[in-house]
Order: C-alpha cells, then sequence, then structure tokens
C-alpha cells in the first residue's frame, strides 16, 4: 500500500489550486482542506460582526469570539461560523476584497496555522494556501506552487462571479492583481515559491491535465523512502 503523504499546494489567487485540489482529494482519499476558505471565514465573521479590520487589537480580541469550522460533507468542504454556514457568503467579492487585508495579521494567522496542522497531523492531506510550504508544513513530503498568468488567472474568477454579481473582468483582475501584491509583500508570511517545490503553470493546462499531473507527482513522492 502506498503511505499517505502530506502535500502542500501554494499559489497566487485564481490558479486553480482549490478545484485542482478537491479533484485530487476526492481521487487519491486524502482529505482536503482549503485553508483560504478559513481565512475567508474569519473575514467574513469580523465583518458581519462590525468589527473595523484595520484595528488589530479589535481582530485579536474578536477572535476567541469566533468559532470556526471546516466540514467535511459529500457536496465538498462547508465553511461553519458560530454555528451558520457560510460557505457561499465567504466567496463574495465583498468578502474578497476585505480577506488579504485580515490575513495580513499576525493573530490570525497564528490561530489558524494551529488548526490547519492539527488537522493535518494525521497526514493523509492535501493543504491548498499560501504559507502551506514555507510555515504551515514545511517537512510535506511534497509541495506544489500553482501558477498561471494574471491574466488567465483572472478570466478564471471572473467566470465563477459573473453570474451572481455585476463586475467585469477588468475589475475581477485588477483586484486578483492587488491581492497577489498583498498577499506576496505582507510581513508575516508573505507567498513566496519555496526552493523545494514543484512549480506547475497552469496557463496551457486543462483541469484535467492538472489533475493527473497532481496524481502524477503525488503517487511518486508516496513511493520516495528517504521520509521514513
Ligand atoms: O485561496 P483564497 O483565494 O480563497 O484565499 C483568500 C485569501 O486568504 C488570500 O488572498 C490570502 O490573503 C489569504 N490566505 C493566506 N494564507 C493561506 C490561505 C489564504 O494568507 N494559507
Amino acid at each position: 500500500m502506498n503511505r499517505r503523504i502530506s502535500v502542500a499546494i501554494d499559489g497566487p489567487a485564481g490558479a486553480g489550486k482549490s478545484s485542482i485540489s478537491k479533484v485530487v482529494a476526492k481521487k487519491l482519499g486524502y482529505l482536503y482542506i482549503d485553508t483560504g476558505a478559513m481565512y475567508r471565514g474569519i473575514t467574513w465573521a469580523l465583518l458581519n460582526a462590525g468589527i473595523s479590520i484595520d484595528d488589530v487589537d479589535a481582530v485579536e480580541a474578536a477572535l476567541s469570539k469566533i468559532q470556526l469550522e471546516l466540514r467535511v460533507e459529500e457536496t465538498g468542504l462547508s465553511v461553519w461560523v458560530n454555528g451558520t454556514d457560510v460557505s457561499q457568503d465567504i466567496r463574495t467579492q465583498y468578502v474578497t476584497s476585505h480577506v488579504s487585508q485580515v490575513a495580513a495579521q499576525k493573530a490570525v494567522r497564528t490561530k489558524l496555522v494551529e488548526m490547519q496542522r492539527h488537522m493535518a497531523s494525521a497526514g493523509g492531506v492535501i493543504l491548498d494556501g499560501r504559507d502551506i510550504g514555507s510555515i504551515v508544513l514545511p517537512n510535506a513530503e511534497l509541495k506544489v506552487y500553482l501558477t498561471a498568468s494574471v491574466e488567465t488567472r483572472g478570466h478564471r474568477r471572473w467566470l465563477e462571479l459573473k453570474d451572481s454579481e455585476n463586475i467585469s473582468l477588468e475589475e475581477v483582475c485588477r483586484t486578483v492583481a492587488e491581492r497577489d501584491a498583498m498577499d506576496m509583500n505582507r510581513k508575516e508570511s508573505p507567498l513566496v515559491c519555496v526552493d523545494d517545490a514543484v512549480v506547475v503553470e497552469t496557463d496551457h493546462l486543462s483541469i484535467e491535465e492538472t489533475v493527473q499531473t497532481l496524481v502524477d507527482l503525488i503517487r511518486k513522492a508516496e513511493l520516495g523512502g528517504h521520509h521514513g
């Protein structure tokens, strides 16, 4: 039987991390943890409670009152905040445009990184985010940096949003680029491509091709003996 490893998938917004990871995890019987959804859940909770997200002390004080839960369901992961299912609400442009400001705060990261390590502790997991290979799981047996041009990524995000929100392609591309800049230039755990990551460029790959690329990488890493 293959070893069940820990897989870290990082990359900028709209690179396809969550769509791909979800399918790959299902194929391999791995647990998929969408860490971006956790940062979005906290952001939703703060905005909903009327907390000013620039106020670092107010955010830190509010954190202990936010009960965040990821539930594994038939249809995928759902995100719950204080007993309410917010899985849809965390995908709105409103939450998206505030999440990087919240994710830049140390207290928020400390809380979520601890939860993520705990959830990943049994192995057989795929975590996607910005700091998985660098901070959350530095010993992951496989690290992937999934990326594509800002035009490709903006276009994908726009396709997801265009039926529910009145937003132009240009605006989505601009917010994707702004979010990347904040995530890459922040002080706390910025998005980086670590030296030991395999870079997968998805501009010219279909979802199926990207899924297959990752399945092959994971199968190979499961066989690698040097980690015990
Ligand atoms: O992956 P997703 O686009 O849902 O992530 C939303 C935001 O959460 C990112 O733009 C980033 O600011 C933050 N994030 C993070 N660290 C992670 C995952 C997400 O800072 N591990």
